[in-house]
């Protein structure tokens, strides 16, 4: 291997990979146990910069050489950039080399088209199958899909990877058509939904039979990107809604759009990254999966985009005051997950512990609510806060006072990844 030359390829694969956010790896359990290398499971394998990125991955592209012409995308035909690709041989050797020497735990990789959708699939295929038939290779394995790519393909990556991601790009087709033009909204869809069924296939014949194989046991995910187009947050919110309901994601990736090619179409150059609004997003996208809410209780025609300065949660609570005080100490579990300041641990234990006792608000602050946030929204037993009359706008001012919230100072960058 001539190392000059992998190094040069390492540092243009990996930079233009860094714009593709949807990798964590977690949700898998690979287990080693034939004596192989690694061991993928829940916990173990995942860590997150500051702005949420993961980073404990090797994250690359197999090439930058691409057929398409995306906006948004560096890798673009049309952008006079440095190109390079890697050998199947060379992704599996390095991701070999920085496992041993504890770099990092698993490989995401993702890649521009060579010649068609089928031709660069099979390359990322046999990436994984190699590192799992001959390397012994346990560790986690993260694919994004080409579009277009056949089902006989996709089917194959299932049994390599443990996570496949089909990447949405723009939240809408319009979007996708406008900046976009040789990628079809279709072929994105239909790998989504041929993985759904595969996945339940699987499970179900797991049921059965012990000797099934895993297929991809961290599940599909997607990314979106956000910025780029001009869809609010209502299309967006809608979007991963759907997604996640019709074809079982485990993840929707929000990406900020980071300005990095001149375009009519985009935005200009010298436009931030929107943190803050990726942010909310996925705090939004929390509430839709873990804590009842519908997208339009937290935005709507009238509120088409997120409070950036609040989260979405909290957003909700001023805008449906009549909702409160909730009595914490009789409240359904339902109800005490939409006040500010519980998350959901907190709920449930509130739920178990007021079967022994009233709580007050030094037992709620034990069980670790934010109580400067709840404090405004619910009545426990002591008479310490007296809930005064307040306006939503108040409320606001009165926790934004006392908010060190990160994402208020927040400057916007792009992550480097070595
Ligand atoms: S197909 Fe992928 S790699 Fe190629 S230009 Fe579009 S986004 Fe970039």
């Amino acid at each position: 291997m001539d190392a000059d030359r992998i190094k040069e390829k390492l540092n243009i694969l990996a930079d233009a990979a860094k714009y593709d956010v949807s990798c964590a790896s977690s949700g898998s359990n690979r287990k080693n146990s034939n004596k192989g290398l690694g061991d993928a499971s829940n916990g173990i394998c995942h860590s997150y910069t500051e702005d949420g990125r993961c980073v404990s991955l090797l994250k690359i592209l197999l090439t930058n050489h691409c057929i398409f012409d995306c906006a948004y995308c560096v890798s673009r035909k049309s952008n006079d950039i440095k190109r390079a690709a890697f050998s199947v041989q060379e992704v599996v050797d390095l991701t070999i080399n920085f496992y041993r020497r504890n770099y990092i735990e698993g490989l995401f990789l993702s890649s521009g088209i060579f010649k068609n959708a089928d031709y660069t699939m099979e390359r990322l295929v046999l990436v994984a199958k190699k590192l799992r038939t001959e390397q012994n290779f346990n560790g986690y394995i993260h694919l994004k899909t080409i579009p277009g790519a056949s089902d006989d393909l996709m089917r194959l990556a299932g049994l390599y990877a443990d996570r496949l991601s089909v990447n949405l790009e723009m939240p809408t087709e319009a979007g996708l058509k406008l900046l976009a033009p040789d990628k079809s909204r279709q072929d994105m869809i239909n790998p989504m939904r041929f993985l759904k069924n595969e996945l339940i296939q699987y499970a179900e014949e797991k049921k059965l039979f012990k000797s099934t194989p895993l297929f991809a046991p961290a599940g599909q995910s997607t990314q979106v990107i956000i910025g780029a187009t001009r869809e609010n947050d209502v299309q967006i919110l809608h979007t991963a809604d759907h997604f996640y309901k019709n074809y079982n994601l485990k993840r929707v990736y929000y990406s900020g759009y980071v300005p990095v090619l001149a375009d009519k179409r985009l935005p200009d150059l010298n436009t931030a990254v929107p943190m803050v609004r990726e942010n909310r997003l996925y705090q939004a996208d929390w509430l839709l999966r873990f804590y009842g809410f519908n997208v339009n209780e937290i935005v709507d025609q009238q509120n088409p985009m997120l409070d950036l300065d609040i989260d979405p949660k909290l957003s909700w609570a001023i805008r449906n005051l009549h909702a409160f005080p909730v009595d914490i100490n009789t409240a359904p579990l339902q109800m005490i997950l939409r006040v500010p300041g519980i998350g959901r641990l907190s709920a449930q234990k509130i739920v178990g512990a007021r079967k022994f006792a009233r709580l007050n608000w030094e037992q709620l602050k034990i069980i670790g609510v934010a109580t400067n946030r709840a404090r405004y929204f619910i009545t426990c037993n002591s008479n310490d806060f007296e809930r005064r009359d307040l306006t939503g706008t108040r409320i606001k001012q009165f926790i934004l006072a006392g908010s060190h919230s990160k994402y208020l100072r927040n400057k916007p960058g792009q992550l480097s990844i070595f």
